[in-house]
């Protein structure tokens, strides 16, 4: 018996933590596909290709673009993110919950294409925290810190679409709080039309 999929479209300030809480969900949920994105930015240390993202050309996402493989994009800080349309699609039509991460611009196309989607905003305790987590990941230079911090009141005002919001404090309630809405979420009644189907069968 198998529930519709969800999917579940977190954001949040670079430097929140996303990744981070993401990464666990999925350590603890295997069974949910985490939808990789395709970029134009350069590799980090800790990037790999195909995993963290795919890293493309400007060129090469342009086509993307022209084909119509992408089921959202952005620009972001000068650099391209989508994200692949096909496997999310693939998954999600198999009852396979699928997880974004993505930044605001591209959850509110998300949401438009595909209102079924659930979209979850990460916010930090502080400002304060924010800016010292960023820094302290040690990948950005402190004028893209400044750049990333401006860009963070702009995507929090656009956030009103979001239905959920979880606070990265404590890493592991952070990550409860993210399990919790998608187990809330994956047992909503309209996901669960097999299953009623095959009880009264
Ligand atoms: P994002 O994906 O939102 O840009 P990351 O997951 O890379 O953010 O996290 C940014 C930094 O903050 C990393 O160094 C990470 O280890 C740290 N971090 C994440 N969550 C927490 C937390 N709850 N408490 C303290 N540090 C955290
Ligand atoms: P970073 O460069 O730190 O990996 O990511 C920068 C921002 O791009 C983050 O807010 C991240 O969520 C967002 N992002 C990553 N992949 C995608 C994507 O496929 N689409 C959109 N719209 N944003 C993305």
């Amino acid at each position: 018996m198998k529930n519709k999929g969800v999917l579940l479209v977190v954001s949040g300030p670079s430097g929140v933590g996303k990744g981070t809480v993401c990464q666990q969900l999925l350590k603890a949920h295997p069974e949910v596909f985490f939808s990789v994105s395709a970029t134009t930015r350069k590799m980090r240390e800790i990037d790999q290709e195909g995993v963290t993202y795919y890293f493309k050309t400007k060129e090469e996402f342009e086509q993307m673009v022209a084909d119509d493989a992408l089921l959202e994009w952005a620009t972001f800080c000068d650099n391209s993110y989508g994200t692949p349309k096909a496997p999310v699609l693939e998954r999600l039509n198999e009852g396979t919950s699928v997880l974004l991460e993505i930044d605001v611009q591209g959850a509110l196309q998300v949401k438009k294409n595909y209102p079924d989607a659930v979209l979850v905003f990460i916010l930090p305790p502080s400002l304060s925290t924010l800016e010292e987590r960023l820094r302290n990941r040690g990948t950005e230079t402190e004028e893209t810190i400044q750049v990333r911090m401006k860009q963070y009141r702009r995507e929090f005002e656009q956030a009103t679409a979001y239905q959920y919001l979880v606070i990265n404090d404590d890493l592991s309630k952070a990550v409860c709080d993210l399990e919790a809405v998608l187990r809330a979420e994956q047992m909503r009644t309209e996901r669960c039309q097999q299953i009623i189907e095959e009880v009264f069968e």
